[in-house]
């Protein structure tokens, strides 16, 4: 069977695991070893002059991690892919293996608080510096390319304005001047958005979010669609860092995987109803979701996501002592920073994930002191929408008695 005739469903359950070359093991065993002998001298000397494949080290290679890394390539319809330690870690390896001392990153407006922090490092040793600029049009993204810029790197939606990044305006830019397009798709998963097949390079997850889905790992993957330069990564910067993912989250990763298509159904589906409620709601002053027809962009959302996901992102009256009266009044809905957990979580961006921002910087990029960013989770939406009619109430009187 050819792997492009399969669906993402299937993929997730079968693709790079073959059971009989493992006992029959019907799950992928955990290979829980740090090294692997060989059968003579000869083999070892051939597996490490690349002329044989097989395992050596598990910072080289992990069968496990192998499984993963197959079935994420196929996910992203890209040519090979890497697991990594953390999200970070992926989105610090990209960035070493495409630039060099002097180069210039073109950014999205908003990107993730550690990505931005990264930069800054990269900017201070190596003088490699970026922008960051809205990316609503390719004359935009054309007019902030400078001889020295080597790659595009955006997020979209971005966080947590669910602002979104026209993905096939910035390859089309790309394309024209040579330069090679990132694309952090951790907020969609590789189930409604593949950055790869629009024209994109590589594209990276926190696999930490969805693709793992079950809160309980901190991982990152990268795929990109040129298997040579993938290995090339692997055996220069991964080995050399040496930022792997560990068997044992691998196999939790493959675990979460398998019930990722059903698992984004079901966020989207659970964000549509409490879009619909929200928007019944006096107290709520606007709403940011990419598949809303009020949305201006929503145009874009259709191109290039096939659903709109499980984040919403809203305002509510009463402004900071608002927003914090209301996470208060949350029951089931935990107040936590992170996404794409089967638990809803709510989080104040402004004095959490987006504190480190200066205040004009932030109230630029949008994120008042009234935003509040939900992640819906996978419970019942009823009783979502009951646990959030009970804040509004405590909301509401709390309004009233001022
Ligand atoms: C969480 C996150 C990251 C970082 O991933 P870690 O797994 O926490 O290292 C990067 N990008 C986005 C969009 C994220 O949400």
């Amino acid at each position: 069977m050819k792997r492009n005739n399969l669906h993402q469903d299937t993929i997730v359950i079968h693709e790079g695991y073959e059971d009989a070359q493992h006992h029959g093991s019907l799950a992928v065993p955990l290979y829980q070893t740090s090294t692997f002998s060989f059968d003579n001298a000869l083999q070892g000397e051939r597996r490490f002059a690349g002329e044989e494949a097989g395992n050596i080290y598990s910072r080289l290679g992990n069968p496990t991690v192998s499984v993963l890394e197959e079935r994420m390539t196929a996910l992203e319809n890209g040519e090979g892919a890497l697991a990594f330690g953390s999200g970070m870690a992926a989105v610090s390896s990209i960035l070493v293996h495409l630039t060099k001392a002097g180069d210039h990153i073109l950014c999205s407006r908003g990107i993730y608080g550690c990505t931005f922090g990264l930069l800054g490092i990269m900017k201070e040793k190596y003088g490699i510096t970026h922008n960051l600029i809205a990316m609503n049009s390719e004359e935009a993204i054309e007019q902030a390319i400078t001889p020295k810029t080597v790659c595009i790197y955006v997020e979209t939606p971005i966080n947590p304005t669910m602002e979104l990044v026209d993905l096939h305006a910035v390859v089309k830019v790309a394309n024209r001047h040579g330069l090679r397009v990132v694309v952090d798709n951790t907020f969609t998963s590789p189930y409604l958005q593949n950055p790869l097949t629009i024209g994109a390079d590589f594209v990276l997850h926190s696999a930490t979010k969805y693709i793992n889905g079950h809160g309980d790992v901190i991982a990152g993957i990268l795929v990109g669609k040129d298997r040579e330069e993938m290995e090339k990564i692997r055996l220069t910067v991964q080995k050399d860092f040496g930022a792997i993912m560990s068997p044992f989250d691998a196999w939790l990763l493959l675990r979460g995987l398998k019930t990722l298509p059903i698992r984004m159904e079901r966020h989207t589906a659970n964000a549509e109803k409490l879009l619909a409620y929200l928007q019944s709601q006096k107290l709520v002053e606007s709403i940011y979701y990419p598949y809303d027809m009020n949305n201006p962009q929503f145009s874009i959302a259709q191109r290039q996501m096939r659903a709109g996901g499980g984040l919403i992102s809203f305002t509510v009256q009463g402004g900071k002592q608002g927003a914090q009266t209301f996470m208060d009044a949350l029951e089931l809905i935990k107040i936590a920073v992170s996404l794409g957990d089967a638990e809803t979580l709510i989080q104040h961006p402004a004095t959490m994930t987006h504190s480190a921002v200066p205040e004009q910087e932030r109230l630029e990029m949008g994120i008042t002191d009234s935003l509040l960013r939900l992640s819906v989770g996978l419970e019942h939406a009823d009783d979502l929408i009951a646990d959030l009619d009970a804040a509004f109430t405590t909301l509401h009187q709390k309004l009233v008695a001022h």
